[in-house]
């Protein structure tokens, strides 16, 4: 595949159905992780601008709650074949961005279509309930009704899927949005709204603004917002709900992970190699799902370690465009710093290394941020190493003694975003999906990612608040409920 020329792009916003340049004073360079070069520059809008699109978004709502869900759903029907029709062209920016490869990207923009087209069953799943006579002639009913503006803030990771965990339903539910992507990679979503700009949603109805923390703290003081859907990391994740709650907001604020895989000696041990090789080193490790512990049992310990080690060292590493290439870059040079610089302080602290990452040279990318699959093994259960959140290309390897001591090793982990089970045993399965403390299980599936109508849900650290993204949970959290009881006289019937 061939890459274009760089051209440097200074991101606009999008408010009320038009592109504003943004007069931020600040910018932030956006570098292409495989090559280094600067592709973009993300404007640090200021509070006035984030609030224009708030007040867009509210003048917006009025209309939009009283369009009925059936027509509502139209565009997103028309987003659809948008996306569909540019998936290269979308997936092909996610690379140069984030840098996942090619494949990868196309595989989250998949999981982001999978999203539209759940949303489009709204005029079903936004129904409420009702009852007749809960006393004599009198009826009662549940009816579900759109909150207002909410908005959606996210992180670098999955620049086109995540940001589309909310706002199919939001719109489709009836609610106008606001969406603050990650600075670090603004141009997936800059491309989603020139699209978007294609379906017929009438202008407020979603808006788009780039910045950082001062656009975040202008979203969560704003009276007019009603809700926040939050992705990123655990410290934020904290900082959004407890700030959200503050003004009196709905949150719902998934964090950082520390996912861990148990190993039984049972596990066909080469498809549990080829999972967890994906799980581990895929995206670079920069999947909140990703698995980053792996504990062995039993002889799981020697035939798990030698085959991982030979499956990640065979990993071909590059720019995630060009053909044949499994894993790309970290997405910037502080990331591949302190990456490597948590696998030297694992190292001191008793950890030895199976494949060391570090000091990756990749040919003709000699710019790019290159960590290269690393495995760590006998890592000590109580080093920062086993608890910490490394979002990179590291795989550490415990071993326990039995399901018990593995099971405690999760236990202890702050984070409860996934736990995963490879075994051929049901009952340990069963063991495991009962006792695991995690939101998101997977048995023999190295990322458990759930489909879009099912909730992501992580627990512990990994999320703050009662309901999750996607499904059930994402009508739940864009509505209120409202009940009304209901009493007519007869003598009024019998008029007519
Ligand atoms: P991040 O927390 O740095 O940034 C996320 C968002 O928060 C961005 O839009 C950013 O602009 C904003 N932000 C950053 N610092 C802020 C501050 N001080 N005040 C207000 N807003 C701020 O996260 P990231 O590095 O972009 O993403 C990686 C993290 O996201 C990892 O921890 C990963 O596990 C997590 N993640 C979690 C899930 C999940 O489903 N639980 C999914 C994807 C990523």
């Amino acid at each position: 595949m061939t890459i274009a020329a760089p051209t440097v792009t200074q991101v606009a916003n999008y408010i009320n159905g038009q592109w504003r340049e943004s007069s931020a004073s600040e910018w932030l360079d956006v570098t292409n992780p495989a090559t280094g070069e600067v592709i973009a520059r993300t404007p640090q809008s200021g509070a006035a601008e984030v609030a224009a699109a708030i007040d867009a978004a509210a003048a917006a709502f009025p209309e939009w709650r009283r369009t009925p869900p059936e027509d509502r759903i139209q565009p997103l029907f028309k987003l659809k074949v948008l996306l569909e029709d540019h998936l290269d062209d979308i997936a092909r920016i996610i690379t140069q961005e984030n840098g996942k490869t090619f494949t990868e990207a196309k595989a989250e923009m998949r999981r982001a279509i999978e999203n539209v087209e759940v949303a489009c069953g709204i005029p079903m799943m936004m129904q409420g309930y009702n009852l007749e006579d809960v006393a004599r002639g009198i009826d009662e009913m549940m009816i579900r009704q759109p909150l207002g503006v909410v908005a959606a803030i996210s992180p670098f990771n999955f620049p086109g899927m995540i940001p589309f965990w909310f706002l199919p339903y939001a719109v489709a539910i009836g609610n106008t949005l606001v969406v603050k992507p990650s600075e670090r990679v603004p141009l997936t979503m800059r491309f989603a709204f020139e699209l978007l700009e294609k379906t017929g949603l009438p202008r407020g109805v979603v808006n788009l603004v780039n910045g950082g923390k001062v656009a975040v703290d202008t979203i969560l003081d704003h009276p007019k917002v009603r809700a926040v859907s939050f992705v990123g990391s655990t410290a934020v994740a904290k900082y959004v709900y407890a700030r959200a709650a503050a003004s009196g907001k709905r949150a719902q604020c998934q964090g950082g992970a520390k996912n861990h895989v148990i190993v039984l000696p049972d596990a066909d041990m080469r498809m549990a190699t080829q999972i967890i090789t994906d799980s581990a080193f895929g995206c670079a490790g920069q999947r909140c799902l990703a698995v980053s512990v792996a504990v062995t049992i039993g002889e799981a310990q020697k035939t798990f370690r030698d085959s991982i080690a030979e499956a990640a060292s065979k990993l071909r590493v590059g720019n995630g465009l060009d053909e044949g290439v499994q894993m790309g870059p970290v997405v910037t040079r502080q990331s591949k710093a302190r990456i490597e610089s948590m696998i030297g302080a694992g190292e001191k602290q008793g950890a030895k290394v199976l494949l060391d990452g570090r000091n990756a040279r990749i040919p003709n990318y000699e710019a790019g941020n290159f960590v290269k699959p690393t495995i760590l093994d006998c890592v000590p259960a109580t080093s920062d190493l086993a608890d910490t959140e490394i979002f990179g290309p590291v795989l550490s390897l415990i071993h326990a003694n039995d399901m018990d001591e593995a099971l405690a090793f999760l236990e202890r982990s702050a984070y409860g975003n996934q736990a995963s089970l490879f075994t051929s045993s049901g009952s340990a399965a069963r063991r495991f999906r009962y006792e695991a403390p995690a939101g998101n299980i997977g048995i023999n599936i190295g990322v458990a990612a759930p489909m879009a109508y099912f909730p992501f849900s992580g627990w512990k650290d990994s999320f703050f608040g009662t309901l999750h993204a996607q499904g059930r949970d994402a009508i739940e959290f864009y509505t209120d409920k409202k009940v009304v009881v209901e009493r007519w006289a007869k003598e009024h019937s019998r008029k007519f």
